[in-house]
């Protein structure tokens, strides 16, 4: 694996609302600390950039989430601001760090975090097929690792899926997206709506998540 060339960034497209992430340049007005050179993919909870911190002079992935009603409140912000704090506290090589977070002139949310340079498992069985099982218990250990690390924090990250396991050139497990599910769970953009439950992506969230009241 540490072998494979890196592979170009494939902007892919989902999520079912009408949402147009802005352009990197737009993006770049807004947040002039940073310059922004392209939109890597979007998904069920926002649109990921990659970009370069001016400051320190490295790469970082930022992550814009979707307007949302609910965001204008004032406990929203709260929370977010304090689930975000929970984020940026873990500290785990196979946990996708968490550099910062805010909200745009025109108020998106947003998360600055480590770069990934690399892939995701969605991608890579779309690329490569079925994992051979070595190869995908390997990862998988290394999830456990990051997953128990968390735990131990109180944290649940509520969306583990393909597309948040990400794999770097050297073939090390970064999960991202730790958390968000929560942090999003109101939003209008989650699959279920209104019921005030986490929320992660519906083909791989936890059946008991679906019943009112569990998760
Ligand atoms: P998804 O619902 O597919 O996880 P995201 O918006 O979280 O959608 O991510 C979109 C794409 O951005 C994914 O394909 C993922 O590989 C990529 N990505 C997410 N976080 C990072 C990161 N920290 N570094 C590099 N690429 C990332
Ligand atoms: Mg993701």
């Amino acid at each position: 694996m540490s072998d494979s060339p890196s592979p170009a960034p494939q902007p892919r497209t989902g999520g079912s609302w009408r949402w147009e992430p802005p352009s990197p340049e737009a993006l770049q007005k807004m947040l002039p600390q940073y310059e922004i050179h392209m939109l890597v993919g979007r998904g069920g909870m926002g649109a990921v950039y990659k970009g370069t911190q001016l400051s320190l002079d490295r790469a970082v992935a930022i992550k814009v989430l979707p307007p949302a009603v609910e965001q204008q409140d004032a406990a929203f912000a709260e929370r977010f601001k304090n689930e975000a704090r929970l984020m940026g506290r873990m500290n785990h090589p196979a946990i996708v760090g968490v550099y910062d977070f805010g909200s745009t002139a025109d108020g998106q949310l947003y998360f600055v975090m480590e770069y990934v340079d690399g892939t995701d498992i969605h991608q890579m069985i779309a690329r490569e097929g079925r994992l051979p099982p070595q190869h995908a218990l390997a990862i998988t250990a290394h999830l456990c690792d990051a997953l128990g690390y968390a735990h131990k924090q109180g944290i649940v990250h509520r969306d583990i899926k393909p597309s948040n396991v990400l794999i770097d050139v050297e073939g090390r497990v970064k999960v991202a997206d730790f958390g968000l599910a929560k942090l999003t769970s109101q939003s209008q953009h989650s699959s279920l709506t209104q019921t005030g439950m986490a929320m992660g992506t519906p083909d791989y969230v936890a059946p008991e998540a679906f019943t009112l009241g569990r998760v």
